[in-house]
């Protein structure tokens, strides 16, 4: 789950990370009153979307008056905001975070991940603050500095140094930065984070440490712990199709091919993605119902796959163990017959009830593609969506 940059900020100060002052504003009215309490002055308006590159696309601007961040605001609140994180669609931007203006003297970035190769939490440090880290790591990976943590005394303080002075930090910005680094994981692992990103992280004018811009990205399987973070999602930032996906526990991930499938379980699921490619084709989609779905969540399921405008066949690989495939049968009439299914639907069941399963399917009087097994339905289905083409 992602958050927004003013609720992460709010998060990181409960740890005492420094970060500037500012509130939250859905109208120019609310804005005003903002600005009046921060005083100014000088004021940054900053359009809350879940994308970053908000700056080059003007969504970050720089103010100096109570007009002006006013005007600013009313400019900002309802436009479409195109980043290269946006895609060429944009985002609409619904609130924006008025902040008191910094002085900056330097901006570094900081990050925290998990590193799936050593498993430990790794700390970037970049003098390069305010360009996209990967772009750093592309073309002078040196200027990138790492420590991974060790889980089990968590970070260290002499680590902390280390990369306080390979920023080339001096005098008391050093154990400003220690104290800042040791804040923003406590903050990481405190909340559950799996990614946390401080770009840039600046020194004021005065040797100050301070989070300008955060990003915050938690792990689902943990949100059971953390109500208050799990409050702070925004719908209207996430994929309706995923979010639909959540509500009816269904894992469901959107990919960039024509074939939707609906598999049980996620290494079955991952075999059918594979053996479709295999046979010259694209999944459109991950999803997997799991091992005991509904008649309903296969009917949500096959609506989520069909939400998607890319879609042109859909292959359905159940192989019932928990699972009935009679069950599997049912929500997929039902759901065809609600969805007025336009494209070729190709099945195959086996296991349990797998003789009722097909009865139930060819009984239907549905247009559906009866599989053998899993290479078969695949082959079929990438045929018939060749051959609708
Ligand atoms: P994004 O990463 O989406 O472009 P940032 O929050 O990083 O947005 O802001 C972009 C740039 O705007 C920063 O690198 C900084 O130069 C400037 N900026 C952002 N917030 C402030 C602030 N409170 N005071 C002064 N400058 C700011
Ligand atoms: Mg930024």
């Amino acid at each position: 789950m992602n958050i927004h940059e003013y609720q992460a900020k709010q998060l990181l100060a409960r740890y005492d990370v420094a970060v500037p002052r500012g509130g939250v504003a859905y109208t120019p009215t609310e804005v005003e009153s903002v600005a009046q309490e921060l005083g100014g002055p000088v004021w940054v308006v900053k359009a809350q979307i879940h994308a970053g590159g908000r700056g080059k696309g003007g969504g970050v601007k720089v103010v100096r008056s109570l007009d002006e961040t006013r005007d600013a605001a009313k400019a900002m609140i309802g436009m479409t905001l195109v980043t290269h994180q946006t895609g060429p669609q944009g985002k609409t931007v619904r609130r924006v975070y008025i902040e008191e203006g910094c002085d900056i003297a330097r901006e570094l970035y900081l990050g925290m991940l998990i590193d799936r190769a050593s498993s430990r939490v790794t700390v970037m440090a970049s003098t390069e603050g305010g360009m996209e880290i990967e772009e750093v790591a592309a073309k002078t990976p040196e200027k990138i500095l790492k420590v991974a943590v060790d889980p089990t005394v968590g970070l260290q303080p002499f680590q902390a140094r280390q990369l306080a002075f390979g920023l080339k930090l001096e005098g008391k910005q050093v154990s400003a930065a220690v104290k800042f680094m040791l804040a923003i994981y406590d903050a990481y692992i405190g909340l559950d984070a799996s990614l946390l990103e401080i770009n840039p992280l600046i020194v004021t004018g005065d040797g100050a440490v301070v989070a300008l811009d955060a990003k915050m990205n938690f792990d689902d399987n943990a949100l059971f712990r953390h109500k208050d973070v799990e409050e702070l999602r925004d719908e209207d930032e996430e994929d309706p199709a995923e979010l639909a996906a959540a509500r009816h526990d269904l894992n469901y991930i959107k990919l960039n091919g024509n074939i939707g499938c609906m598999v049980n379980g996620a290494g079955l699921a991952m075999a059918t993605m594979d053996i479709i490619k295999l046979h010259g084709g694209e999944p459109a989609n991950f999803l997997d119902v799991g091992g005991g779905a509904s008649r309903e969540q296969v009917t949500t399921a096959f609506k989520i796959i069909m939400s998607d405008a890319n879609v042109q066949g859909i292959l359905v690989n159940i192989f019932g163990g928990i699972m009935r495939c009679d069950v599997i049968a049912e929500g997929v009439i039902a759901a065809a017959k609600e969805v007025s299914l336009g494209v070729p639907l190709v099945v195959r069941l086996a296991g349990t009830n797998v003789d009722l399963g097909k009865k139930i399917l060819a009984e239907s009087g549905l247009d559906i593609v009866a599989a053998d097994d899993i290479g078969d339905a695949a082959e079929k289905v990438v045929r018939a969506v060749k051959e609708a083409a």
